[in-house]
């Protein structure tokens, strides 16, 4: 049987990273990253790995996902069998100072890039009566956090889209789940100072950061046939931060 592709949006380091690593024992792997270095890195890993795949450029411009989307066709003749949906950014502040511009650049990387992404790749998935797709959201999206409305809006987002897409792709094979990591230690939680890390940990009941494996191997859950009667649903990895 083909080996099937796997392609990871913001492979180039933390999560999405981890997930490529993870993936890559079993899968063709296609990571993304927004720069030519980004994608040198992803690469290079690959090579490390001795892992079959490529990484390849994937940003806000729209030229870049079409290349993306046709790279994939001419190299693997068909497009990815698992999408991971990884990409995203944090641009935090309070409401009452939030720019237009922080929350539309949030919720244009979050929300529309991950539509854009999803709707490019489906339509292979529906002809071909296979797909899984994975949404990284997280554990605000359900609680809300101060000087996050824009990152918490665009996770919130997501998870309803990925319920509604669930219901319409579910008799075509194709299932759609989304994992809501805690805080996992990462470039993006390496931003937050020792207060905040410390007022986190506080909540936390396990009283540590998740680390990149423990979504990793949510990932590879979904993405098995042991989850295939699994869709619409949410995989909370938080360390008893939130139980819904
Ligand atoms: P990260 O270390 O900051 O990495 C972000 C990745 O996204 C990088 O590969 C980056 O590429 C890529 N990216 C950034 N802007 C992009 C754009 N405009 N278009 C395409 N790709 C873009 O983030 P992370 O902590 O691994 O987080 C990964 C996912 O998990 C995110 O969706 C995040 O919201 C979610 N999450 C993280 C945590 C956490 O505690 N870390 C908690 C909950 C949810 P470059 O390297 O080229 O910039």
């Amino acid at each position: 049987m083909d080996k099937k592709i796997a392609l990871i949006t913001g492979a180039s380091r933390g999560i999405g990273q981890n997930i490529l690593k993870t993936l890559s024992k079993e899968y063709i792997v296609i990571g993304t990253g927004t720069s030519k270095d980004s994608v040198s890195k992803i690469n290079q890993l690959i090579l490390d790995l001795k892992a079959d795949g490529k990484g390849l450029i994937l940003n806000n411009d729209p030229n870049t996902l079409e290349d993306l989307f046709n790279e994939i066709l001419s190299l693997y003749n068909k497009g990815p069998d698992i999408l991971i949906n990884n990409a995203g950014i944090t641009s935090d502040t309070l409401f009452i100072k939030m720019s237009e511009d922080k929350w539309q650049s949030v919720i244009e990387t979050n929300l529309n890039l991950t539509f854009k992404v999803t709707q490019t790749f489906i339509k292979q998935m529906i002809k071909s009566k296979y797909g899984k797709i994975v949404f990284i959201t997280s554990v605000v999206g359900h609680t809300g956090n101060p000087g996050q409305t824009n990152y918490v809006a665009s996770k919130s987002a997501i998870i309803g889209f990925s319920k509604s897409l669930a219901i319409e792709v579910a008799s075509r094979n194709i299932n759609v789940n989304c994992i809501s990591p805690g805080f996992i230690s990462t470039d993006m939680t390496d931003n937050l100072n020792d207060n905040q890390k410390d007022a986190i940990l506080t909540k936390v009941p396990m009283k540590k950061l998740g680390k990149p494996d423990d979504i990793s191997n949510a990932v590879l859950f979904l993405v098995s046939d042991k989850s295939s009667y699994i869709t619409g649903e949410t995989i909370h990895v938080n360390g008893g931060l939130f139980m819904p």
